[in-house]
């Protein structure tokens, strides 16, 4: 899963040339400044900082601005040359498009196809590409290169004049301008045998091994068989399983030590040897036996990749609507994301998505029908993101989800990985915004009794109140439930004094916000609605005024008698 590009605008005409990018690359997401830029992915406002987070995290970068402000704004981080990210600044009319940074992780190759979108000629400035119009040392995604340290001494080699003889099949060199000769004193060879590169010598590992398990089966098994046949790891192409057997967890953790993908096959009575069959029509090497079975195809390209892959299921939060309320590892899962699940408001909140992801909005009251939807779609190898406001664990679609696999028998539901996001829920999201009134302990309710009975929910407000709880309510009240919120109050107020602070926090971390800190005795539910979440203090929660004529509102962490000191 390679990162999505991301386009870094600072102007109206920088996001018109951004949209010109994204119709021709989908996988780009628009980063725009606030204020200046109107209809990005996501807001940004501080250049700077976005640039050297984006950087950071790997993200190939493309700036719609001058090459100086992009530089001088990653000066300070560029320090580690093998791992930095493409980048390039693009200007802003779209005229010049010229890579920047990130050589060997394809900066000229991006360059090349984002000039193609423009219509212009990208600005590459690196010799061996220029002269050979390929980067040896970023070979496509089925070579890898095993000696990369070797490398630039090896182009300064072809530069000077120096031939190459070529050992091995890669249609991606033959296209290339070398200088080949077969008795050159230069080598390149291309092969999945784990040898020592020589002196003047590149070895470029093809992915072109496939390796079957059925039953039992441990990495070092896998190691120890590769290593018999001198197989490089990065050669492997994938590991293949039988759809049957996908739900044992060994098989997962084996292709990931690996480094490399799993494929699941819907064959019954599998062996090892079969499965890889099914990859491979010529092989050039099958040995194995019924559990255990490695293949190799001449070129990465005779691999036919038949089943699927390992679907994933990613349940997330995503905080009370600010986006800066949301968890990188959030952001990251839904530019990911082939399907994307959930109510239409939680969709649109999420952000835009791209033309190749599909978009299953849903006004299905029934969560666990929704949740076996999202398996479905995830068992078949899909990665599916399931979308719930705050945190997916708060009342909401976490605990369907993780229940309907509970309910299921199917091993495929089971093998799908699944992982639950957590996100600042609405308690939180209020609780900061008027100080620090879930301070100490406190318990979270919900009001609804749809899903369970009212008598529930009554005796929990009345012991939460006489333990001295402070309290969060979610949904609190709406048309078709009037009276449960007035019978709340009522119970309240048996157990706490009349100016108990409580927080309104209203649409919090959206356009519409609004914060209310008010007393017990003021509460009424004319004052509440379903986008409210109410905040109860304990008998120690204190308020006072701030300057800006609201009110701080904190429980102590300490109870009982303040400590001294
Ligand atoms: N999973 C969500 C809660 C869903 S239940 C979370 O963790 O926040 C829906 C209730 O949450 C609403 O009735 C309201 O009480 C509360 N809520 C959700 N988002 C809110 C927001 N932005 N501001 C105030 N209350 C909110």
């Amino acid at each position: 899963m390679s990162a999505p590009l991301v386009l870094m605008v600072l102007s109206a005409q920088g996001m018109e040339t951004a949209l010109r990018i994204r119709s021709g690359y989908p996988d780009a997401v628009i980063h725009g400044l606030e204020g200046r830029v109107q209809g990005a992915d996501q807001m940004f406002s501080n250049f700077g900082e976005t640039l050297r987070q984006q950087y950071g995290n790997g993200n190939p970068i493309a700036a719609l601005c001058s090459a100086g402000i992009t530089i001088r704004a990653l000066a300070t981080v560029l320090d580690n040359k093998g791992a930095e990210p493409p980048v390039l600044a693009i200007a802003d009319d779209g005229s010049a498009v010229v890579p920047l940074l990130g050589g060997t992780t394809g900066v000229n190759v991006l360059a090349r196809q984002l000039s193609k979108i423009l219509d212009v000629l990208p600005a590459i400035t690196t010799s061996g590409e220029l002269r050979f119009g390929t980067c040896l040392l970023n070979p496509p995604a089925e070579f890898h290169l095993k000696n990369p340290a070797d490398g630039k001494r090896f182009i300064a080699d072809l530069l000077a004049g120096k031939k190459v003889h070529i050992e091995g099949v890669a249609p991606w060199l033959e296209e290339a301008r070398l200088p080949v000769d077969a008795d050159g004193p230069m080598h390149i060879r291309i092969t999945p045998l784990d040898l020592a590169p020589q002196s003047n010598e590149l070895i470029f590992h093809p992915k072109t091994v496939v390796i079957g398990l059925t039953g039992e089966a441990r990495t070092e098994d896998v190691r120890n068989a590769l290593a018999a046949m001198n197989i490089a790891h990065s050669s492997v192409a994938c590991v293949a399983i039988t759809e049957a057997e996908s739900a044992k967890p060994y098989f997962p953790q084996i292709a990931a030590d690996l480094g490399a993908p799993l494929r699941i096959v819907a064959t019954d009575h599998a062996t090892a040897k079969s499965l890889v069959s099914a990859f491979i029509e010529k092989p050039v090497n099958l040995t194995g036996d019924d559990s255990l079975a490695i293949a190799i195809a001449a070129t990465p390209g005779d691999i036919i990749l038949v089943g699927h892959k390992r679907g994933r299921l990613a349940v997330i939060g995503l905080g009370p609507g600010d986006p800066n309320f949301m968890i990188p590892a959030v952001k990251q899962e839904l530019q990911h994301a082939e399907d994307i699940l959930g109510y239409e408001t939680y969709v649109r909140m999420a952000g835009s998505f791209r033309s190749d992801q599909t978009i299953h909005m849903t006004d299905n009251r029934e969560e666990m029908q929704r949740a076996r939807h999202a398996f479905a779609l995830a068992a078949s190898g899909r990665s599916v993101v399931m979308i719930s406001s705050g945190d997916p664990g708060v009342f909401a679609m976490g605990a369907a989800v993780v229940e309907a696999l509970h309910e299921s028998a199917d091993p495929a539901w089971h093998s799908v990985d699944l992982q639950i996001l957590p996100g600042v829920s609405a308690a939180m999201a209020a609780a900061s915004r008027s100080g620090a009134p879930l301070g100490h302990d406190f318990c979270i309710l919900s009001l609804s009794d749809n899903l369970k009975p009212w008598d529930i929910i009554e005796k929990r407000i009345a012991l939460a109140a006489e333990a001295d709880f402070a309290m969060a309510f979610y949904n609190p009240i709406s048309k078709p439930r009037p009276w449960q919120l007035p019978r709340a109050i009522e119970i309240l107020r048996q157990y706490r004094a009349p100016e108990t602070p409580i927080v309104l926090g209203r649409d919090i971390g959206r356009p519409a916000e609004t914060l209310r800190v008010i007393t017990l005795a003021e509460l009424t539910p004319e004052q509440v609605d379903m986008r409210t979440v109410i905040l109860v203090g304990s008998s120690l929660t204190q308020s006072f005024d701030r300057i800006d004529g609201g009110k701080w509102v904190y429980t102590p962490r300490w109870y009982g008698t303040k400590p001294t000191g």
